[in-house]
């Protein structure tokens, strides 16, 4: 893999809810994390960042991937390597439930977890980290289904599509799948696609998921006074871009009141009837802290470590023995901000200057950010 520098820093975003910019001129990356917070001059690719601050790389823990680099619902070829260019290096499937005839039966439901796990851990898009394969929690299934799934590698699984009359129903199913170790998220709000039911807020208590999928709505959200039982519930509330941005503020005010933003992660939702966002997470990210006056630095957390710890990955964290997944951002040219981070915060999308993921550089300019003021340059070596 060899080894990748980025010198010239402006600082660096650590990813950890609540920390400032620290002031970190370069980065040593080797065999795909980061072995230092300083340059030896001597990797084999050198990226001159140009004052750009850094961030973590940003994890969608809701994309609806299918296969390979395709979505039905839009008819769309590489959006997933459209989307590392705005900024993402992994995304969790929230279940592969667009598969145009998708299966419903016992043995097909079980198969197509283990069909989509199996091909993107052998693709990735663009270098971008798929975490395929979530089940889709049928009534048709058994318990014992989730062990056997989790031994044959597929660690997620999706509640609230399935044909059961009320989804609170699929609690046992759900607490079956924890015990097998998967990382179970439930779809909240009104029903998005035929045939489903709606997740009201009695159902996602009953549920108990790791993840509260689209807590402001995948697009229809919750009542208003129903919010607040969010925070009753034990797992993660993920806000997507895709849902109710009433909500979403609502939500994070509540969380602030609360001191709960540790709770809080981002997410897309997309591709969906929303379209394909390949801005989507930095879009979200801009959005919520530019309106619910949060940090850039913490909505960027919301968008890599929150959702990293939920998924139990080592990723969305800038440090030593970490993933080498960084972004690089710098004001967008012809903005206000002189930088990146108060670009974000006064509601600007920043430019992106280049993504390296697994210490890999993907994209030196974004091909989709708005252009950054100062363009990053390769000084030594190719990209990936
Ligand atoms: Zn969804």
């Amino acid at each position: 893999m060899g080894s990748l520098e980025i010198v010239n820093l402006a600082g660096l975003v650590s990813g950890r809810l609540g920390e400032a910019v620290r002031p970190v001129g370069a980065l040593r990356c080797e065999d795909g994390l980061i072995a230092a917070l300083d340059a030896a001059g001597d990797g084999d690719v050198v990226v001159d960042a140009a004052g750009a601050v850094a961030i973590p790389g940003l994890i969608d823990s809701h994309a609806h991937v299918v296969f390979g680099d395709w979505t039905p619902r839009q008819s769309a070829l590489g959006w997933i390597e459209s989307s590392m260019h705005g900024g993402v290096s992994m995304m969790m499937s929230a279940s592969e439930v667009h598969l145009p005839g998708r299966p419903s039966d016992r043995e097909g439901v079980k198969a197509l977890a283990i069909a989509a796990q199996r091909a993107f851990d052998r693709f990735r898009p663009g270098g971008v980290k798929v975490l395929g394969g979530s089940v889709i929690v049928e009534p048709c299934l058994e318990p014992e289904d989730f062990g056997w799934l989790a031994e044959r590698g597929v660690g997620l699984a999706k509640v609230g599509f399935g044909a059961f009359e009320r989804q609170g129903d699929a609690a046992p199913l759900v607490r079956a799948a924890q015990a097998a170790g998967m990382v179970v998220m439930n779809h909240t709000g009104g029903a998005s696609i035929p045939g489903s039911s709606p997740v009201t807020i009695e159902d996602v208590l009953a549920l108990g998921c790791d993840i509260i999928g689209h807590a402001n709505g995948g697009p229809t959200s919750l009542p208003d006074e129903d919010l607040e039982g969010l925070f009753e519930a034990p797992g993660a509330i993920q806000l997507v871009q895709a849902g109710n941005l009433r909500s979403s503020l609502r939500i994070l005010e509540l969380a602030s009141e609360r001191g709960a933003l540790d709770r809080i992660v981002l997410a897309t939702d997309t591709p969906t009837g929303t379209g394909v966002m390949p801005l989507g997470m930095i879009k979200t990210v801009t959005e919520l802290s530019s309106l619910a006056s949060i940090a850039a630095t913490d909505a960027i957390s919301m968008a890599g470590a929150g959702n990293a710890r939920v998924l139990r990955r080592p990723e969305g964290v800038l440090d030593v023995g970490r993933p080498a997944d960084v972004v690089l951002l710098q004001p967008p040219l012809g903005g206000v901000a002189s930088d990146p981070l108060a670009a974000i915060e006064r509601g600007d999308i920043p430019g992106i200057a280049g993504v390296v993921i697994d210490g890999e550089l993907r994209a030196l300019r974004s091909r989709n950010s708005p252009a950054p003021a100062r363009e990053a340059r390769l000084v030594r070596g190719a990209a990936a």
